[in-house]
């Protein structure tokens, strides 16, 4: 079956739906997207994602005239219609395409943005790599300045996770001056010895995920001790546990890192505790 998507205004099937050749998403990766989880055939975490989509199209100057109103009409039809009961729903919105390909932006009041939405499945509670955990491989991180823009550059990204890949492991962690900055598409955290959850602090250096925000709240009221502060990889390399975060995995235990056992090697009891209470918390609080 194929899939139902949206484009400028219009459900189409996935075959048919057409965007310009001169669309700078295309040209430039001049766009911004969301991504929201779905379990339950509902919505995990809307309001967090609405949040900072307006606030990474702000950062860039894109003018969206859709209403988070009519952005979650949408998102509910795209599931019904594409009958999700537990995936993704992708935003993604570009400047639109100009006539011609400049580098200069196209008037505002010509040029329209360009939004697109589609569904994907994805097993999101049972995940496969619950039960070994994840090896992770440090990576320099080469991205541009601005991180906490949800911007659709994802190519140095996708390479270091295609590196991890080919090197047997699992994920890849971006690292600067010896500090870990975040994974290449999740936020990271470790448990130390004496118990506090570490997580790097908010700035331009990473992107503020919906998931981290959720962590740190519930794992507040279970009574953990939090740290927001950078952490480098040998500390990663001592701590106790070590989990990545994103609404693609929601949480993650990580069990080795540059081919440094985390702990006993095997997922964290905290790390899957946390995902419980996670997944619990986000039950209640589906769109
Ligand atoms: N950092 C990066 C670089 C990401 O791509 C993502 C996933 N979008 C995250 C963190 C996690 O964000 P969220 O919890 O909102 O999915």
């Amino acid at each position: 079956m194929t899939r139902t998507v949206f484009v400028n205004g219009t459900y189409v099937d996935e075959m048919e739906a057409k965007v310009s050749v001169f669309d700078r998403g295309f040209l430039f990766s001049d766009a911004v997207y969301e991504v929201t989880a779905v379990i339950e055939k509902k919505l995990v975490s809307w309001e967090g994602h609405t949040g900072r989509m307006r606030r990474s199209l702000g950062e860039i100057g894109i003018n969206l005239d859709m209403s988070n109103d009519h952005l979650l009409e949408v998102h509910r039809k795209l599931l019904e219609l594409n009958e999700v009961q537990e995936g993704l729903v992708y935003l993604q919105i570009t400047r639109g395409g100009a006539a011609d390909r400049d580098f200069e932006f196209p008037d505002r009041t010509i040029v329209k943005p360009t939004t697109v939405l589609f569904t994907q499945e994805k097993n999101l509670i049972h995940n496969q790599k619950l039960d070994s955990g994840l090896k992770v491989i440090s990576f320099p991180d080469l991205r541009w300045g601005r991180s906490d823009i949800k911007s659709t550059q994802l190519l140095y990204a996708s390479m270091i996770k295609q590196k991890a890949l080919d090197q047997g492991k699992d994920e890849a962690w971006f690292v600067k001056d010896g500090l870990v900055i975040e994974g290449s598409s999740n936020n990271t955290f470790i448990l130390s010895q004496d118990g506090k959850l570490i997580t790097r602090n908010l700035s331009r250096d990473i992107l503020a995920g919906i998931t981290r925000d959720a962590i740190l709240e519930y794992s507040k009221s279970s009574g953990y001790i939090i740290e927001e502060r950078p952490f480098s990889v040998e500390e990663a390399k001592k701590s106790k546990e070590a989990f990545i975060c994103s609404s693609t995995t929601f949480i993650l235990p990580v069990v080795e890192i540059d081919d440094c056992k985390i702990g006993s090697g095997k997922p964290g009891k905290n790390t899957l505790k946390l995902r419980e209470i996670y997944i619990k918390n986000i039950t209640k609080e589906l769109v």
